[in-house]
């Protein structure tokens, strides 16, 4: 009986296991084409200034919509993208759609800032930060304009190697933002020799369940605190309720980002929302130069 329990276990587990790598290889086949067939866009989730709500700038997040596997997660084909050597491509395509938004913005007079996330792989891609300064040149959007999110995960792997490759990106002029801080990768004495301008929080420090709310307070503290005494600007992820928001501000943080201010929608949807924010007698944002 045991025996033959066991080999049923095993026969389902190699049965799931062969749907997972089927599932892999359809959506790496798949996403190789998904941007000739227009199925990849932008959506865009606000950044507001805390306490004040004011948006401030706004995240770029990665759709995909299949006509046959419907919308695929940006947790699921990434990682996909990242194996099969597709993320480069992706991520290109990304920068460019994002900084393209971000000068239409700013060209009608939002001041504003967009965010991109970034792959290790993309990272440490051969002069990466070049086609970083090349697409802001192309758009004429000011760098400083320009958030680059890397992930805790990248922190994992050579600490000097990802220095020096932060620091040449910097050179650009664009912000870098530590994403998913606090999720359990990196450690607190890394982040004093990280070369980034922006600390955001993970939303899973954030988003601690209401009953236990007084476990998440000095958590949320601490890393604000932690974050402006290393002289970072501090972004509160995954704000979803009134509660967590007046945690974060409580604590300092004077950015934040999550379902109560709003998820991410086409760019053109948020167009509302920050035109509510233009102040009368604002610098006018710079034009974008047009290049052949
Ligand atoms: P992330 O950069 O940490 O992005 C935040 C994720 O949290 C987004 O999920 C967003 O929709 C979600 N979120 C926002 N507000 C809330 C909230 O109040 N509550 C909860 N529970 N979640 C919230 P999304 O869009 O599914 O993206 C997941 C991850 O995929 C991102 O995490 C990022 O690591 C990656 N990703 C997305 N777009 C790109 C991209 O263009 N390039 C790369 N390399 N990675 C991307
Ligand atoms: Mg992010
Ligand atoms: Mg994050
Ligand atoms: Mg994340």
């Amino acid at each position: 009986y045991a025996k033959q329990r066991g080999k049923n276990r095993v026969e389902r587990y190699q049965k799931h296991y062969d749907e997972l790598l089927r599932r892999h290889s359809v959506l790496e086949n798949e996403l190789r084409h998904a941007i000739e067939r227009r199925q990849l866009r932008l959506v865009f989730q606000p950044v507001v200034a805390l306490p004040s709500v004011r948006p401030v700038g706004a995240e770029a997040l990665l759709r995909w919509h299949h006509p046959d596997l419907g919308a695929v997660r940006p947790d699921e084909f990434i990682p996909v993208a990242e194996e099969s050597g597709l993320i480069g491509m992706l991520g290109s395509w990304v920068l460019d759609q994002a900084c393209a938004q971000l000068a239409r913005w700013l060209a009608t007079g939002h001041d504003v800032w967009v965010s991109v996330n970034l792959s290790p792989k993309e990272l440490h891609a051969a002069d990466y930060a070049g086609q970083v300064a090349a697409v802001l040149e192309k758009y004429g959007v000011p760098p400083q304009r320009l958030v680059l999110e890397v992930t805790e995960h990248a922190v994992a792997t050579d600490m000097d190697e990802l220095i020096r490759r932060l620091v040449e990106l910097r050179s650009t002029g664009v912000r870098i933002a530590l994403d998913d801080f606090g999720a359990g990768y990196s450690s607190l004495g890394q982040l004093r020799n990280l070369p980034v301008d922006i600390l955001k929080i993970d939303h899973a420090l954030v988003a601690e369940p209401e009953s236990r709310t007084g476990t998440a307070a000095p958590l949320v503290d601490v890393v604000v605190r932690l974050g402006h005494r290393l002289g970072l600007e501090v972004l509160a992820e995954g704000i979803g309720t009134s509660a967590q928001r007046e945690i974060v501000e409580e604590a300092g943080c004077r950015l934040g980002q999550g379902s109560l201010f709003g998820w991410g929608v086409p760019a053109e949807h948020l167009e509302a929302q920050l035109r509510t924010v233009r102040t009368p007698g604002s610098r006018p944002a710079p034009q974008p130069r047009n290049r052949p």
